[in-house]
């Protein structure tokens, strides 16, 4: 049944944003099946409560305190700047971390090094555009590639009419995510920086108070901080479509949801089948809960996105990949 047929009252959904009731959900924000293994630690089943809301939903609101949010920007941009270093944006080359380094660059004029990770699955014409927008900003860009495609292939394996099946169905953009932490320490500790942005539209953590910002420490006892900077802004979807206007960016038109990188598109479908869930739809809800887009957005991202379809692999995918 797709999301958007649920009415906003039903009890079988988080009255707020539309978390079902029920579903497991690993590492706070994505929906996995019970069968699918959970390590138990990182999974856990989402129950309504008396209103209607999910606990994050609930939390949210409960600490969400906005003059909290501008302190914790303040101070970091505060911190930035008395440490007379850049900031190092991770880059995905997706809309989001775009529209940050506009952002950065050409509304707060704050120095950037962008770091780029390449998983080999980057399509070449998201690279040359953000390689031509960082050259726009006066951005000094680096990539470090470090092709997936053997956990890729662990992982997805094609039945006999080329359907991906996934092995266990957990989500291989944590793999990323890691390897993308991984890098982030080694280029801060090779070049003396301390403060790394995100473009992500969520919140970094629920309690004690909603917060845009985590720190991180470093093997050489150092702390990173960190800030998810489109939510600690608050840019919204129409600013953000005019900051993209204002790039002249164009959608690659990918599938999933994503503006950088084919993983997600090619294996939304296969990890409906593995998971019984729609891989992408907490993510939305969480960007949601977050405040990053309206209601109506929030029904008509998850409709989008409720029922993938299988997407061929492209023929010439592994073939430049050498171990
Ligand atoms: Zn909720």
């Amino acid at each position: 049944m797709p999301v958007s047929s649920a009415p906003a009252s039903s009890n079988t959904h988080c009255q707020r944003c539309l978390l079902p009731a029920g579903v497991f959900l690993r590492d706070d924000f994505y929906p996995v099946g019970p069968q699918v293994l959970p390590d138990s630690l990182r999974v856990k089943q989402i129950e309504l409560n008396p209103n209607g809301l999910c606990e994050y939903c609930n939390r949210y609101l409960q600490n969400y305190d906005v003059n909290w949010l501008e302190q914790e920007l303040l101070g970091f941009l505060r911190a930035l700047k008395a440490s007379g270093q850049p900031l190092l944006l991770a880059l995905s080359g997706g809309k989001d971390s775009l529209s940050c380094l506009f952002l950065l660059r050409h509304v707060l004029d704050i120095p950037v090094k962008a770091f780029t990770y390449d998983n080999g699955f980057l399509p070449t014409d998201v690279l040359e555009q953000t390689a031509r927008i960082c050259d726009a900003l006066k951005t000094p860009w680096e990539v470090l590639k470090n092709p997936l495609y053997e956990a890729f292939q662990a992982e997805y394996i094609p039945d006999s009419q080329g359907r991906l099946i996934a092995q266990t169905g957990l989500d291989f953009c944590q793999i990323c995510a890691g390897q993308v932490k991984n890098f982030l320490v080694q280029i801060c500790e090779r070049d003396g920086l301390r403060f790394v942005a995100f473009g992500n539209k969520t919140y970094t953590r629920l309690t004690p108070k909603v917060s845009c910002l985590k720190t991180l420490p470093t093997p050489q006892g150092g702390q990173l901080h960190m800030i998810h900077l489109l939510f600690a802004l608050r840019t919204n979807t129409a600013q953000q479509a005019e900051i993209l206007a204002e790039l002249n960016w164009k959608d690659p038109g990918l599938g999933g949801y994503t503006s950088n990188c084919l993983v997600p598109g090619l294996v939304a479908a296969a990890r409906k089948r593995q998971t019984g869930f729609a891989s992408d739809a907490g993510y939305i809800e969480m960007e949601y809960r977050s405040g990053a887009y309206s209601a109506d957005e929030l029904r008509q991202m998850l409709h989008d996105h409720s029922d993938p379809e299988d997407l061929p692999l492209p023929a010439d995918l592994f073939s430049q990949f050498s171990a």
